[in-house]
């Protein structure tokens, strides 16, 4: 059985061992994420061209994401790398402190304007919420503290304010200069972290189009403020995908509210016609032991059943002990999760008037495919639009994505449910033709048989953006086909 939810495994030095990159792709990792918050352009270049050749030499085609690191405000650091702070103590942030000479009264930090934007009462978050700090006062640029929750800190380690609303601009000098590594890497997306609104994703768009990226936009969705009802719309319409971003999320809004606010963020995505990623401690355990445990098992089940198109994995393949494993036990996780009835059953749209005859025709197959004995289907696609249109219906029937753009088949590899197959459509071919074209290649790799049918979407003037007018039937080894 084909896996429909998709894997994301972030890249690092677990992965650069020889052999293992391999494994992954043999294990079913269908996305991988460079996370621009390590390592070096060289690093992110060599990796992706790994990518791009073992693609090639598979015939799977595997996306890459870069991950821009954004304004992940940090501490300084520690004259001798970590401290230890007792429950109860005072401890001050203070930006014109010797940002590496922290010690377990005070430690410098990167963001100028904390001192501003806090007030005494403040909650800050540190490490992603092992430590926990009150401000007390400010004086002179010097946030004055009481630390609620102790135990050890080391350098660099992350801030968020409870609450949100520190007013840092997504996309920082770092990111602009990274951007120009990822126009010559060609990835298929680009995450922007901690955007607060839309413009914050549309001048990533329009930064990346300066430097020929046409990569899809992923917005992290990290703070407080982007999950109000209003902004989060605007977020999620402003760019392609929408990943919750649990790590950073559940620090500013508190663990207890993430469960409700994954489930509503994956509906809105997915209703808007966009596509959602899970991310972050999905295999925790595993950076250090070769299973999960059981409520992680859960966790990933869980996001199946909430609609996710891609699960990700962050340590656990970047750093962890078990990298091949972790993905082995998500796909695993995942193929059962995928049998439940919910999953495969849809209401979506049953009552709307659709806009265009392309969108129509996305949905009117998969009425047809979840409701008639369908092995499955075939969207012949230029931008792309008809699979995706069509993996936002919760379904069993695989939807394989035919097309020869490139930069298309790159952005469908993250779409639940949807199998980017590379596939040469001549502009004069005519439907007898491209019938047993299609059925030639579904064959090849073993996807279809005599008596499977299969419905096929395409347009009547091949190569043409939007211009998918027509859905037919066929039977393998009938009528015109081979
Ligand atoms: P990160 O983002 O791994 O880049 O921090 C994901 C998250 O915050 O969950
Ligand atoms: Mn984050």
């Amino acid at each position: 059985m084909l896996r429909r939810t998709k894997i994301l495994a972030t890249l690092g030095p677990a992965t650069d061992k020889p052999g293992v990159l391999e494994a992954l792709f043999e294990a079913g990792i269908d996305v991988v994420r460079m996370n621009f918050s390590h390592g070096s352009a060289e690093d992110h270049l060599a990796r992706a061209q790994k990518i791009r050749d073992l693609s090639h030499a598979t015939g799977r085609r595997v996306g890459i994401l870069a991950d821009l690191q954004g304004p992940k405000i940090r501490i300084a650091r520690f004259i001798d790398t970590k401290v230890f702070l007792d429950e109860g103590q005072p401890f001050a942030l203070d930006i014109n402190f010797d940002p590496l000479a922290g010690d377990n009264t005070q430690v410098g930090i990167t963001y100028e304007p904390l001192a501003l934007e806090v007030k005494p009462g403040s909650r800050l978050l540190l490490d992603d919420g092992r430590i926990v700090l009150d401000v007390v006062n400010v004086e002179n640029m010097r946030v004055n503290c009481t630390v609620v929750v102790g135990g050890y800190l080391s350098n660099n380690k992350g801030i968020n304010l409870l609450g949100g609303g520190l007013s840092a601009a997504a996309l920082t000098d770092k990111d602009k200069e990274d951007i120009k590594t990822i126009g010559i890497m060609k990835c298929d997306y680009v995450a922007v972290s901690f955007p607060r609104c839309a413009e914050d994703l549309h001048e990533a768009r329009r930064l990346l189009k300066e430097v020929g990226c046409e990569a899809g936009i992923v917005a992290k969705v990290e703070r407080a403020e982007a999950i109000v009802d209003d902004v989060m719309d605007e977020i999620i319409l402003a760019s392609d995908a929408v990943m919750v971003a649990r790590g950073d999320l559940g620090v500013e809004i508190g663990d207890a509210n993430l469960p409700a606010v994954q489930k509503k963020l994956i509906k809105r995505t997915r209703e808007l016609n966009r596509v959602a990623i899970t991310a972050t401690q999905m295999m925790e355990s595993m950076i250090e032991n070769p299973i999960p445990t059981r409520a992680e098992v859960f966790d990933v089940a869980n996001a199946v059943y909430d609609g996710t198109d891609a699960i990700m994995l962050s340590a656990e393949t970047a750093s962890g002990n078990h990298p091949v494993k972790a993905v082995e036990a998500m796909n695993r996780i995942c193929i059962e999760a995928e049998k439940q009835p919910s999953v495969r059953e849809s209401d979506h749209r049953i009552n709307i008037q659709f806009d265009r005859d392309d969108e129509a025709i996305a949905m009117s197959a998969m009425y047809m495919a979840n409701h008639t004995k369908i092995k499955g289907i075939v969207a012949l696609t230029e931008s792309g639009s008809t699979p995706l249109w069509m993996s936002r219906i919760s379904s069993g029937i695989p939807i394989f994505a035919f097309s020869r753009v490139e930069e298309t088949l790159g952005k469908a590899t993250l779409f639940r449910g949807v199998f980017p197959m590379f596939y040469e459509l001549s502009d004069t071919q005519d439907h007898a033709e491209v019938n047993r074209g299609v059925v030639k290649e579904l064959r090849k790799w073993n996807i279809a048989k005599d008596g499977d049918k299969f419905i096929i979407t395409k347009g009547d003037l091949n190569g043409i953006k939007g211009g998918t007018n027509a859905l037919k039937v066929i039977v393998v080894g009938q009528g015109l086909t081979p």
